[in-house]
């Protein structure tokens, strides 16, 4: 089942949640949602559900080619979980399950048998088999979330809307979630939309990506575009620690300080002010400079506790930066505070400054 959203615009009195959205999800893809709190991606999600109207005239929402423009929420077959969705407290694991079935009218509504076999074989899928008995109270917070998948998917449902399911765990039960989702993902394939404003989940989970701003699409993309070929500064500081210069550009290339710079591939040249985005595994650092472009700077503070050590630099005009090198390297190297060092950048983008973009 492929969701079309083609130009939707959701207003809340002037204000505008969503500001014309058109995105396609494709059939048994794992789509997230990504942005900052405020966004509108919960907006989004409601308005495919059914359970939020958008703007009259605005666009339109096709479930595989059909406009459920007029579809209520119940005839549009989706199975939601939400941050909080709580579970039924009075009921067990295995009747929160079957709730949905049960609930059909009689015609609809499948044999005692059939629904013990089905919530068992979910059961099985949300690997919580021998907790059919349990109440919700005896779960911890991460079974909870994947009793409510479960619940959830009872009911077969076309499309499976996922609102922070994890976002009330703590980190290492949200990873661990995070990876199971994906592997039940690759096991069912129905089409899912994933909310979510960690970046780290997105990247993780999902098969594509929406990064969303202020009511708006900034990219839509692979995990591996939207990282590596950010089209918007929004999205370039959004997925993950960057290091930011003012340079000026014009057609031949970048002056950066001192430094002339050629522009990467792809990328537009600037004329006038521009704005230099590298991340930190993209600035090398050496003690010599090998006859090459480099920067002049000194080492301010060094933390090599990870699989990376990160190094703090400033440069002589004080220009703060952030490289981060592999261990072997920094073996190699003896960096202290007060060492002085040559920055190279490897992999910069740029965009023209135009002074008007919103850094979060
Ligand atoms: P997100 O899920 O990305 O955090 P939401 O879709 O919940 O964002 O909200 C987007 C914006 O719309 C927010 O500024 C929020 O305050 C506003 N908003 C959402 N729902 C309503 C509502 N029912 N009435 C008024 N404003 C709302
Ligand atoms: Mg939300």
């Amino acid at each position: 089942m492929s969701i079309e959203v083609t130009n939707i615009t959701k207003s809340f009195g002037s204000f505008k949640a969503l500001d014309n959205v058109t995105l396609l999800i494709k059939t048994g893809e794992l789509m997230a949602l990504l942005g900052p709190s405020g966004s509108g991606k919960t907006t989004l999600l409601r308005i495919m559900a059914g359970l939020e109207q958008p703007d009259p005239g605005s666009g339109d929402i096709k479930f595989h080619d059909v406009d459920v423009g007029n579809q209520r929420v119940s005839d549009r077959g989706v199975g939601f979980v939400f941050q909080h969705y709580a579970l039924f407290r009075h009921m067990t694991v295995f009747e929160n399950i079957a709730f949905g079935l049960r609930v059909r009218p009689a015609a609809l509504r499948p044999s005692r048998r059939d629904i013990r076999a089905r919530v068992m074989k979910l059961l099985k899928l949300v690997q919580l088999e021998n907790m059919a008995g349990r109440r919700p109270h005896q779960l911890s917070g991460g079974q909870r979330q994947r009793i409510a998948l479960a619940r959830a998917l009872a009911v077969e449902p076309r499309v499976l809307l996922l609102d922070e399911p994890f976002g009330a765990l703590d980190a290492k039960v949200r990873q661990e979630l995070r990876r199971w989702l994906r592997r039940l993902h690759e096991e069912i394939h129905v089409t899912s939309v994933f909310v979510t404003h960690d970046q780290d989940e997105a990247l993780e989970v999902s098969d594509s990506i929406v990064v969303m701003n202020q009511g708006r699409i900034e990219q839509t993309g692979t995990p591996d575009e939207v990282f590596h070929n950010p089209k918007t500064e929004f999205v370039m500081h959004f997925l993950g620690e960057v290091n930011a210069f003012h340079g000026r550009g014009d057609t031949h290339g970048l002056r950066l300080g001192s430094l002339e710079l050629p522009y990467p591939e792809e990328t537009q040249p600037v004329e006038g002010d521009a704005k230099v985005f590298i991340r930190p595994y993209d600035v090398t650092l050496d003690t010599k400079t090998h006859g090459l472009p480099a920067i002049e700077a000194e080492v301010v503070h060094v933390h090599a506790a990870g699989p990376l050590v990160r190094v703090e630099l400033k440069t002589s005009t004080d220009q703060r930066l952030v490289s981060e090198i592999s261990q072997e390297r920094f073996a190699t190297m003896d960096l202290t505070p007060g060492t002085q060092v040559y920055v190279r950048l490897r992999h910069i983008r740029v965009f023209a400054d135009t002074g008007a973009q919103k850094i979060p």
